[in-house]
């Protein structure tokens, strides 16, 4: 097997068609997606991002990049577009991750959490919230006025955000991703083997799906994009959580087993 070139369509010929787009629809009817992140040393953080949002079906993907660079296209990803972040449109559906946790990410937050419509935070951002009453504030009100907050922390991140520790969060998974659900009022989606979804009003939910291949730099930044192009498709912030938790672990199911799985490549199976 490690000899063949990878024939996708093969391992996925089992899944389900994916539902065919309806003929009087354009780029519009699926979602612009702003993705904001991309700190020195993270640019590839937010192209992974982007190109999820991209491979799951969004209508338009823009990046604006936290590391003060030039880059104007990506050519392997000629689709996206780069915007500097302050000339971002945030108003629709923003994704942050790979943002460090410096002065940028600091500057733009605040704009980003009263601004955008439906928001997927990742990473560092988390840190820098757990460490700002201000934006803790700005992130409740969110639920006040119908906006969709989708917050995704590894174990170490919910710690931070609940200010306890990883071992803390890990004894009782299910306790922490619902106490951050209710103390924030948004949607948690709780990362690792067995990631967790929870939000206020919800029964929470454990994936099915996954394996110990995502264990890989990137593909937590291809999860917050993809989650990022089901609310661009409508879906509210829980059923966007579950339904993008699902599908990120059912393509690591379905990866041939002998061959490492990275995130690019992850990113490329997700089906719209
Ligand atoms: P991050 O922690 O941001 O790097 O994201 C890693 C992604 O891979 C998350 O979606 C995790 O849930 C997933 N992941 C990592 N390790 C495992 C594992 N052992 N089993 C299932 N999913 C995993
Ligand atoms: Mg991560």
């Amino acid at each position: 097997l490690a000899q063949q070139p990878l024939a996708p369509t093969a391992w996925l010929a089992g899944a389900p068609p994916a539902a065919e787009r309806p003929h009087a629809s354009h780029k519009g009817s699926y979602g612009d997606i702003a993705v904001v992140g991309g700190a020195p040393g993270m640019t590839g953080a937010a192209l992974l991002a982007a190109s999820a949002a991209l491979h799951a079906g969004a209508g338009r993907v823009f990046v604006g990049l936290l590391d003060g660079g030039t880059l104007s296209v990506d050519t392997s990803q000629p689709e996206l577009m780069f915007r500097p972040v302050e000339a971002l449109e945030l108003s629709a559906m923003t994704v942050v991750c790979g943002c460090g946790g410096g002065d940028a990410i600091c500057a733009q937050l605040p704009r980003i959490l009263s601004a955008a419509a439906a928001v997927v935070i990742d990473a560092d951002a988390i840190n820098v919230i757990a460490n700002d009453t201000k934006l803790q504030t700005l992130l409740t009100e969110r639920s006040q006025r119908g906006a969709a907050t989708v917050l995704t922390p590894h174990p170490l991140e919910a710690a931070r955000l609940l200010g306890t520790s990883a071992a803390q969060v890990q004894a009782d998974r299910l306790a922490a991703c619902g106490q951050l659900a209710e103390r924030y009022h948004c949607t948690v989606v709780l990362k690792g083997s067995g990631t967790l979804m929870a939000a206020p009003g919800q029964t929470s939910v454990i994936n099915p799906t996954g394996n110990a291949r995502l264990a890989t730099a990137g593909t937590g930044d291809v999860l917050a994009g993809l989650i990022g192009a089901r609310l661009a498709g409508g879906l509210d912030a829980f059923e966007a959580a579950c339904q993008a938790v699902y599908q990120h672990g059912l393509a690591a199911d379905r990866w041939p087993p002998g061959r490492a799985l990275t995130a690019g490549a992850l990113s490329r199976l997700l089906l719209h």
